[in-house]
């Protein structure tokens, strides 16, 4: 596998991503702009995106902020709205008759970053989950027990063990994404649930377990939620991702300034965008699997949401280089994942 110096493979796509807003979308953006055509986008900003009319607003100041170098079709943001308990029937139709919104994010009150407009009583979110499964548009999880008194690496688990199924018991043909599986338990309720049910895998939860955030004293970059897991649950995530096509990469490239990662009480998220193919590629050839990676970044995800296939191409080359110390992120800075190390892949540039 060491003689393989250069990967060919459609243009890849990233089905989770956090742009952000202004100010930091001039720089969010070209990020994302390098590496993929399709990006879904979530809707956790500051008030979040609850309405199509938002969504369409923000997908025109993202369009805005797209390097003069990128050709319309090689950067397409996929539109999502931000599920809460008073997302009505008629939303879900105004979503998918704008030919924008793909898509429904449910964040149970709580869990992560910008969740607390979420979901606080899924009997009330009911009529939109039933709208949306009659209209096709995808219900997007993250899926952690908000019940704080369950231990944190165990909240995905006890998510898929109680909240996911009673959701699917009464929507059985909902098309969901499962963001960011982290653990065995949770890639096990996908694939064995139905056709209907997919999952993206990080490129960081590929690559890492949760002896990254210890290393040689605590490392705040690598903290995110759902956060890392044992090895076990990361060699079930690679297992996924290169075999079955339920399993494509969402990034969850997630930027926030340096000084709200290295503080007391930093927030979670790891950046990732400026090199989310290139750990992809070290993780299926650290298992000699890179005969996967067309399938898992560039095919499945578009395959599951029904886009067409992607078109163009792309280069990854053996040519190691280093990662910087730090990225422009609005006035402030953002402080890469694997931050002034080595990386052994390069994904060129579009010609
Ligand atoms: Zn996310």
């Amino acid at each position: 596998m060491a003689d393989v110096k250069e990967i060919k493979i459609l243009q890849p796509d990233d089905f989770h991503h956090h742009f952000r807003d202004e100010p930091y979308l001039e720089h969010t953006v070209p990020h994302a702009a390098a590496a993929f055509c399709r990006v879904l986008v979530m809707p956790n900003l500051v008030p979040p995106v609850t309405t199509t009319a938002a969504a369409l607003a923000y997908r025109e100041r993202i369009l805005l902020r797209v390097p003069a170098n990128v050709k319309k079709e090689d950067f397409i943001p996929l539109m999502t709205l931000y599920l809460t308990d008073n997302t009505t029937p008629e939303e879900i139709l105004t979503a998918k008759q704008s030919g924008h919104v793909y898509a429904v994010k449910l964040y149970p009150a709580g869990a992560t970053t910008n969740s607390d407009y979420g979901v606080t009583d899924y009997e009330k979110i009911m009529p939109a989950l039933q709208k949306m499964e009659e209209l096709g548009i995808l219900l997007l999880v993250h899926g952690e027990s908000t019940d704080q008194s369950v231990d944190v690496f165990e909240r995905e688990q006890s998510f898929y063990e109680t909240v996911m199924p009673m959701i699917l018991s009464r929507c059985p043909n909902l098309r969901c994404v499962c963001e960011h599986i982290t653990s065995a338990a949770g890639a096990s309720f996908v694939e064995k649930a139905g056709p209907n049910v997919a999952a993206t895998i990080t490129a960081h939860h590929l690559c890492h377990n949760r002896n990254a955030l210890f290393k040689g004293g605590i490392n705040p970059h690598y903290y995110c939620l759902p956060i890392l897991k044992t090895e076990p649950d990361r060699q079930k995530l690679l297992k996924c991702a290169v075999d079955n096509p339920k399993f494509f990469l969402g990034t969850d490239s997630a930027p926030h300034s340096l000084d709200k990662k290295e503080c007391a009480c930093g927030c979670a998220g790891c950046f990732t965008a400026h090199m989310s193919i290139e750990l992809v590629v070290e993780a299926f050839e650290a298992i000699g699997r890179l005969d996967a990676l067309e399938d898992f970044v560039s095919k499945r995800g578009a395959a599951f949401y029904g886009l067409p296939a992607a078109s163009g191409t792309r280069v990854l080359v053996r040519e190691p280089w280093k990662v910087p110390e730090n990225y422009p992120f609005g006035d402030k800075s953002v402080r890469p994942l694997r931050a002034g190390e080595t990386a052994a892949w390069k994904l060129r540039p579009r010609l």
